[in-house]
């Protein structure tokens, strides 16, 4: 409620106010504030950028306005496909300009993991708010800076944690936090595909940060993190690898690793790029237990409990991340999962910790 609003409300004058001049104009403020719509760029024109900007096509709170590429073939092919005006094309040399375009809004980072940080700090220096895709940088320290050149910006700096707006995960998380599994103490997480191409710039080191890990384990780090609602303060963890050409030096095939949280619970999870139909997480309490899987693929996410399946209905996971992040940019609108820079860096220290412990053969403690 605006303050005016609320003032009048307080002072039970509404109904009076409403009836005065100004009336027309509060009106039209909230109206504006409720149809304000978050117009976006897309940075990196790959696969995910692409399903990124048809779930987009549905928003009704966000809209695809501009491009960001190296590639001109694909600037064309992009402003015929999704009606992007000229004056919004932008080259990764010429990202400075933005901050005269007063058409965009925000710029969705969809780039190599690499290159997060020095593109979402270009962002933000244009004086756009950043959305960037999970991981969010390829080290901490990364990050840090990265949350840094957004507070001194002064705009927001939102992680695509897609999972953290899907129904059927934040029902979980509900009952979770409302005791219905009673005390829970055991999660699974299983998040794994086989990757294909092996010059792709996902087995890359210098592009990646990492392998299986830093891409689709972080999926079970982050939903240990909020289906147990808790953070962990050691991990453990091993490595194994079948390929050592395919998957080179710093490109983790497979690791299975466990985290310890404050409670006594424990987590118990799986990342690999050599198996496929791993997208599983198990939630077990006292009292019940929770069931996902697919997990946190494009869904539809499929959940049930020990009282039986959720049934929320699949909704583009990026059509209402895109939408609930523009209600947090324009309405501030506080989300249940928090999707901000602080939580993306959560689970970097985490990917950090268990590299960490692969290495040492080591349990790792984490600050609390
Ligand atoms: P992609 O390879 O399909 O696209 C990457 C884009 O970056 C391409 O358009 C490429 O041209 C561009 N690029 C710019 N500089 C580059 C360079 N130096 N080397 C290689 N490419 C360069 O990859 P993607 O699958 O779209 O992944 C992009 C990002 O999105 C990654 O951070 C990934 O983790 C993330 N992602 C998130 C999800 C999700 O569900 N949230 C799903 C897939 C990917």
């Amino acid at each position: 409620m605006s303050t005016r609003r609320h003032f009048l409300h307080q002072a039970g004058l509404t109904t009076l106010a409403l009836s005065l001049p100004f009336a027309n104009s509060l009106a039209q403020e909230s109206s504006q504030k409720d149809q304000r719509v978050l117009r976006v760029a897309l940075m990196g024109l790959g696969s995910y950028a692409t399903r990124v900007a048809e779930a987009m096509k549905t928003c009704t709170k966000a809209k695809l306005v501009g491009v960001i590429s190296g590639t001109p073939s694909k600037i064309e092919l992009w402003q015929q496909k999704y009606g992007i005006p000229p004056q919004n094309c932008y080259t990764y040399d010429t990202v400075a300009e933005i901050k005269n375009n007063k058409d965009i809004d925000a710029v969705y980072v969809i780039t190599p993991n690499a290159l997060h940080k020095e593109h979402t700090i270009a962002v933000a220096k244009a004086g756009k708010h950043v959305i960037c895709e999970k991981p969010m940088a390829i080290s901490s320290q990364e990050g840090k800076e990265m949350i840094a050149a957004c507070k001194t910006a002064g705009v927001r700096l939102l992680i695509g944690y897609r999972m953290h707006f899907e129904a059927n995960t934040l029902d979980v998380v509900k009952r979770q936090r409302a005791g219905e599994f009673g005390k829970t103490l055991f999660f699974q997480g299983l998040s794994g595909f086989v990757i294909g191409n092996p010059s792709q710039w996902r087995l890359n080191k210098a592009l990646s940060g990492g392998g299986a890990m830093m891409d689709i384990g972080i999926y079970s780090i982050n939903g240990a993190r909020y289906l147990l609602g808790e953070e962990p303060i050691w991990v453990t963890a091993q490595e194994s690898k079948t390929d050592p050409v395919k998957f080179g030096e710093g490109i983790d095939e497979t690791i299975t690793f466990q985290m310890g949280f404050p409670s006594g619970a424990t987590a118990s999870c799986l990342s690999t790029y050599s198996l496929n139909y791993l997208d599983k997480f198990f939630l077990s309490g006292t009292k019940g237990f929770a069931e996902m899987q697919p997990s946190t693929g494009y869904g539809p996410i499929k959940a049930w409990t020990h009282s039986g399946p959720l049934q929320h209905p699949h909704v583009t996971h990026q059509t209402t991340q895109m939408d609930e992040m523009a209600a947090l940019i324009f309405d501030d609108k506080q989300p249940l999962l928090p999707v901000d820079g602080e939580e993306g860096l959560k689970d970097l220290y985490l990917v950090e910790a268990i590299y960490q412990a692969v290495k040492s053969g080591q349990k790792v403690s984490l600050p609390r």
